[in-house]
């Protein structure tokens, strides 16, 4: 039979077709898969000191004879086993738990004389030092102990494959394969970048020489891993490029000029604006009027000046500036603005709306709730309606009416500013010249419905690609925005508005519960207003309910019978939550018992104090997510985390809490303490699942092989040069499982 890497799995030597099915269960199927089967980890059991200098507290490899073996009944019906290995210098006790098959294969290497390698982690004991549940071998007459004294590497195994049985099967596989591996990456890149060849990493991967050897070849593959994804990345970058898009005249606006109206010259204009004034029941001529009398060629930072109540702060500043230079390019925008919560990124939306409405477009922005909608249509209406703009707010509780209405004003045209849910994006929905797209919280939102808006903006039936805003108020990690975020181009509003009181928070133990009540109760007294969070009992939102409905009983009816409480949970209608959410905000309740649900962007200034229960169970940016409900008004604020945290790590990351309001600090921590899944923003991707790399400990290696996947692009748009074609073919097969993610 011919040899070939998709050669099946049960012509390795070492498996065989009884042993291929366990195979077949870890998705190992070929010889391909086992070479890319990566150890999750190596021992270094090439050190042998003599037993007597076997420090406590280190692992270890020790040879020696056994001696003695005993086994002894223990609580649980359990069985200990002890054995003594000893060498000319002392002994050790080898300890395992329930293992009775052991103690027969000790004792016939006993019966044999053979000698004993095991490695493990040494223990101080009474009189001498102890090896729980080690790692072990015979050395045999013909064994080779430095077969087992070796860094040996450690395999994500499953069911019915030992771990020796797992090294034998790779073995098998490099000895019998590895020269039909090729090269993908040219020789020169690996030169510049330090990249050792392919198969002398996997070789090095699988049997490292040294723990250099090892880092080296783990080096070569993540690289290669993030290469990948990085020129992929870089061809969705460049594909946009390609696009044609809308270049706003803000170099007019900023000089005061009247630019010309994007519908000039267009076979529609005539008989949009006719219509428009046709099924307008506004008196749209009065509206024209106004907004005509105020334009005027006034400098468009002089309408931003007289739009809002501050002045913008430098990074809101600089943000709104980078937009701005991406709104003027012929290509379309494709912007991630991330600031912390209360960094102002509305005010930057508002400034950018009003350019492109000053431009004669349409602009739109989506929000991931209803409350958050309408909030954001109420902050919109107060700054650009001054200026003669119209804000419409399109959500789904609108009556048919209304909805109609609502409708003939966004196709006539009149609309100018259109906020809303992900009704915006219904197909019944036509704008008449769509040309900025605000998207709000962008992590509710997958990268689909980020292409179903681009695909609303039409004029006269042609695409006409639409800037598009990405805001975020989930500080993600440079490391995930390079990654989850890739495709966008980055702003970050790294400061937060002056006079800000940075809120308090506070780490109570359980015990300490009637405290944080009676503090609670001081604040609420002073005509404040409190959240109390649940505790996150379970990711089914039936059970958050009753948890929520338990704390909201005891508080209302035990705690607070003089304040009104209010009950926010997961599992009530759209149109109750909007009603708790709407009383709290007009302050007709004093506590907010709430699940999660509150989380994104919701803003009511009067509220100064939130009591989180059980704090422990949530992330660190979910906490920060949450802690940013309060801390929105001239009031100190305060956050009361409580927690039962007894492990160091639960009381690290109380700590990060009670130390920083900074939000990336806090995502870099809950990056570094529960990986980049658990992150909010990842959910949706499938494009974090990495095979060797590791986010965290790889962040250098990341930014390199961005740099490099750039050049690359640059130098080769379309990859077609012979010398990237492997890596051409690897980039395009990923990219049809990504789609398939993203479809699914
Ligand atoms: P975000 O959406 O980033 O959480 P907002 O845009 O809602 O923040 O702004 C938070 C609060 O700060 C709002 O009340 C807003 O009016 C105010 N604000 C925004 N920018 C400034 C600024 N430059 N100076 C003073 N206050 C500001
Ligand atoms: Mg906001």
């Amino acid at each position: 039979m011919d040899r070939s890497l998709l050669t099946e799995v049960q012509f390795v030597k070492g498996v065989g077709p009884r042993m291929a099915p366990n195979f077949h269960k870890l998705n190992l199927h070929t010889v391909q898969d086992l070479l890319w089967h990566l150890p999750r980890k190596h021992q270094d059991r090439r050190n042998i000191p003599p037993i007597s200098r076997a420090h406590p507290g280190t692992t270890a490899t020790v040879k020696g004879k056994i001696r003695h073996i005993e086994t002894r009944p223990i609580r649980g019906g359990r069985v200990i086993l002890k054995a003594l290995l000893e060498d000319e210098t002392g002994a050790m006790i080898l300890t395992w738990f329930n293992q009775p098959w052991v103690k027969r294969q000790l004792e016939a290497v006993q019966e044999k004389g053979y000698e004993v390698v095991a490695y493990g982690m040494v223990k101080e004991n009474n009189y001498s030092c102890e090896m729980a549940s080690p790692e072990w071998e015979a050395i045999g007459d013909e064994d080779d102990v430095n077969e087992f004294a070796r860094i040996v590497p450690i395999y994500p195994l499953t069911e019915g494959i030992p771990q020796k049985t797992m090294r034998k099967a790779i073995s098998g596989a490099l000895d019998g394969y590895l020269d039909l591996v090729e090269e993908p990456l040219p020789v020169d890149f690996r030169r510049d970048y330090r990249l050792l060849e392919i198969k002398k990493a996997l070789s090095q991967i699988h049997a490292p020489q040294s723990l250099d050897a090892f880092e080296e070849a783990r080096k070569r593959l993540v690289f290669e891993e993030f290469l990948y994804m990085q020129i992929e990345l870089a061809l969705r970058r460049s594909e946009t490029h390609q696009e044609l898009g809308i270049a706003f005249p803000i170099d007019a606006l900023i000089a005061g000029q009247e630019p010309e109206s994007p519908l000039a010259g267009s076979a529609s204009a005539a008989k949009t604006s006719r219509k428009t004034k046709k099924s307008d029941p506004l008196p749209t001529d009065l509206f024209d009027e106004l907004d005509a009398e105020k334009r005027k060629n006034r400098p468009l930072w002089d309408q931003i000046q007289e739009m809002l109540p501050f002045e913008l702060t430098g990074a809101q500043r600089r943000v709104v500036n980078e937009i701005f230079s991406d709104m003027k390019s012929p290509f379309p925008m494709n912007r991630l603005v991330q600031g912390d919560v209360g960094a102002g990124k509305t005010a930057v939306a508002a400034c950018c709306l009003l350019a492109a409405v000053r431009s004669g477009y349409q602009t739109a922005m989506m929000a991931p709730t209803e409350i958050l909608a309408e909030q954001h249509f109420r902050g919109l209406t107060r700054l650009l309606e001054p200026l003669g703009i119209r804000v419409e707010l399109l959500v789904g509780k609108l009556s048919a009416k209304e909805r109609k209405a609502a409708y003939a004003r966004i196709s006539g045209g009149s609309a100018q500013v259109v906020v809303g849910t992900h009704a915006i994006i219904q197909d019944t929905v036509q704008f008449s010249h769509l040309g900025f797209v605000v998207v709000d919280e962008q992590h509710r939102f997958g990268v689909l419905q980020r292409k179903a808006i681009r695909d609303k903006a039409t004029l006269d039936g042609q695409p006409t690609n639409p800037d598009v805003l990405v805001m975020t108020a989930t500080p993600i990690p440079r490391t995930l925005t390079m990654t989850v975020y890739g495709d966008l181009d980055l702003s970050v509003i790294d400061e937060l508005p002056p006079g800000r009181k940075p809120i308090k928070t506070h780490f109570k133990r359980p015990h300490e519960r009637q405290a944080v009540y009676d503090g609670v109760r001081k604040l609420l007294q002073e005509g404040r207003q409190a959240y109390f969070v649940c505790p996150m009992v379970s990711e089914n939102e039936k059970v958050m309910a009753q948890a929520a409905e338990q704390l909201y009983e005891s508080l209302a009816n035990e705690i607070y019978t003089e304040f009104k409480v209010g009950l926010l949970h997961g599992q009530m209608k759209p149109a109750e939550k909007d009603a708790v959410m709407i009383q709290f905000r007009d302050h007709q309740l004093d506590i907010l018992v709430a699940t999660t649900v509150i989380e994104v962007g919701v803003d009511v200034p009067n509220s100064s104090v939130m009591v989180i229960e059980d704090a422990n169970r949530f992330g660190l940016s979910q906490l920060h997510q949450l802690r940013g409900r309060v801390g929105r008004g001239q009031y100190q604020s305060f956050c009361i985390l409580i927690a039962d945290a007894k492990s160091e790590e639960s009381q690290e990351r109380m700590d990060i809490m009670v130390e920083t309001t900074d939000g990336f600090k806090i995502a870099e921590a809950d990056l570094r303490l529960r990986g980049p899944g658990n992150l909010a923003g990842t959910e949706q991707s499938g494009s974090l699942d990495f095979k060797v790399a590791d986010l965290v400990r790889d962040a250098v290696l990341l930014e390199q092989s961005r740099q490099a996947a750039m050049k690359i692009v640059d130098a080769d748009p379309k990859l077609q040069s012979k010398e990237w074609s492997r890596v051409r073919d690897r980039v395009f097969s990923r990219r049809s499982d990504l789609a398939l993610v993203t479809v699914s």
